[in-house]
């Protein structure tokens, strides 16, 4: 599993959560980070809706 810099122009998938981006080379690394960070961006997630309504 491999996170790119945004930099990159080759990487094609991107993942979006929140106002985030992450950028992967592909859709098994992408599942491996989001499998990896699962709580981590469903906690982001609900902050960031929290937010939005106020
Ligand atoms: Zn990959």
């Amino acid at each position: 599993m491999r996170l790119l810099p945004r930099t990159n122009t080759w990487h094609t998938r991107v993942l979006k959560f929140a106002d985030l981006e992450r950028f992967f080379c592909c859709t098994s690394c992408k599942g491996g980070y989001t499998e990896k960070y699962k709580g981590r961006i469903d906690s982001i997630k609900r902050k960031y809706e929290g937010k939005s309504e106020i």
